[in-house]
């Protein structure tokens, strides 16, 4: 029984979807082949023996990546990205359609991108599309091209060549991406409200958070339920902030409407108390909340209303992110983290009695589910060999010497954390920098 096996790792705790255990694994061309018990005499070429204080993880999916390649790589690029990804333990990226020049709107931009990406990535690397105002006709031939899905704004999203969409334009989205089978990803703030209120410049966080009040997010996630609810299309709420929208998530859910919902580490970890006036590197959109807030998302993982936690790595040069001497209103938004998720989500998760496997639910389970990647998000034969080997009782700081995003500005500088991330397996062989191993994924329809 299972001949020709390329590499056989022992783990004393593996996370199956059944639950931590021991077990020995085979891997053939990349795939698992082989779950068996402890002390199963597999043999291999090459044999991989994890030590005592680490678990055998799925490789992570952070399927919300803003990865600015081509165009702007002063901010971030596939290199930087996928080498930092396989540090954290993470070894699918999906990349957003906006932040890079040309946005992924068309099949001409998506080519482009997957162009700049061959060659240099060290993770697996899918694409979401974009919707835009006047681009629709563009979603079926941008599937049949291989993205995983669309993003579209309701609201300004930074970025010129990205423009929101009106309501209707959303619901025909959602129309359309019901027929091709795959979400339409919203980031939801009501523009109508946003229009309407006056943007406040000066170094306080609390007046850049009162200019994105909760209720921009609870109105765009209500109208987004509404027109999922008419289309039938997935409607997938990204990075939510507002706790206020979980039980409008959770009901219409219960009613059979198809909506997900994500955060993202820093609406678990950071909190609107805690940020310093001019700290403007905790700058996003939708803004990071009070504490309270904070503790009603974890909740809302509890009961299963949000279904995943994502990086929305979002960088820039740490000139825009300091903006005008700490101006809130001119910092740009967004938050980088990818590198570091995990330890981040982990040591929130474990001090509030959340498991390991609620953490892989999270972050490697779910993405992959949203995505469509069935070779990936567990660890189970047929899947890819995916693994992130985590070491949970470990504490590391977050130092920016260590960190291999393209601008190493994080939040969490200086911050001790739980868990820490001792390799990451693609396809059945150690990620080492060196070579870039990683592969364009692609949708065939
Ligand atoms: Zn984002």
């Amino acid at each position: 029984m299972h001949e020709g096996l390329d590499v056989v790792i022992r783990a004393r705790r593996g996370l199956l979807p059944e639950g931590e255990t021991g077990c020995v694994i085979g891997v053939t061309d990349g795939r698992i082949e082989a779950i068996e018990p402890p002390g199963t005499p597999l043999g291999a070429a090459t044999e991989l023996e994890l030590a005592d204080d680490v678990v055998l993880l799925p490789g992570l999916v952070d399927s919300h990546v803003h990865i600015c390649e081509p165009g702007n790589t002063d901010w971030e690029g596939f290199e930087t990205a996928t080498r930092a990804a396989s540090a954290g333990g993470i070894t699918t990226l999906v990349d957003m359609p906006l932040d890079s020049i040309p946005p992924t709107v068309d099949v001409a931009a998506l080519e482009l991108k997957q162009k700049a990406a061959e060659q240099k990535i060290h993770v697996d690397v899918g694409f979401w599309g974009g919707v835009i105002p006047g681009n629709l006709e563009q979603l079926q031939p941008l599937r049949r091209a291989g993205v995983a899905g669309f993003k579209a704004f309701l609201v300004d999203s930074g970025s010129a060549d990205f423009p929101p969409v009106d309501l209707a334009t959303m619901e025909e989205a959602l129309r359309l991406v019901r027929g091709l089978g795959v979400p339409l990803i919203v980031h939801a703030e009501s523009n109508e409200v946003a229009v309407g209120l006056e943007t406040v410049h000066g170094r306080k966080y609390a007046d850049y958070l009162r200019s994105r009040p909760s209720g921009l997010e609870n109105l765009a996630v209500a109208q987004l339920i509404e027109a999922a609810r008419r289309t039938g299309g997935h409607a997938h709420v990204c990075h939510l902030s507002s706790s206020d929208a979980l039980p409008m998530i959770a009901s219409a859910r219960r009613e059979g409407v198809h909506v997900t919902a994500e955060t993202c580490p820093h609406y678990l970890t950071l909190c609107a108390e805690d940020i310093g006036d001019g700290e403007t590197i905790c700058k996003c959109s939708p803004p990071i909340r009070e504490a309270a807030n904070r503790e009603l998302l974890w909740e809302g993982l509890r009961a299963r209303t949000l279904d995943l936690v994502v990086s929305d790595h979002s960088p820039c040069t740490a000139a825009m992110k300091t903006g005008d001497g700490g101006d809130f209103a001119t910092a740009w938004g967004g938050i980088s983290s990818l590198q570091y998720t995990l330890p981040l989500v982990w040591s929130g998760a474990k001090s509030r009695g959340f498991s390991l496997a609620d953490v892989a639910r999270w972050m490697s389970e779910g993405p992959a589910r949203l995505a469509g990647l069935g070779s990936k998000g567990c660890i189970a034969i047929g899947r890819d060999a995916d693994f992130c080997v985590f070491a949970p009782d470990e504490a590391i700081v977050v130092d920016p010497a260590e960190c291999h995003h393209r601008n190493p500005g994080t939040p969490y500088d200086g911050r001790t954390l739980t868990g820490a991330v001792r390799f990451t397996i693609l396809r059945g062989e150690r990620v080492d920098g060196a070579l870039p191993r990683g592969r364009l994924l692609r949708y065939k329809t």
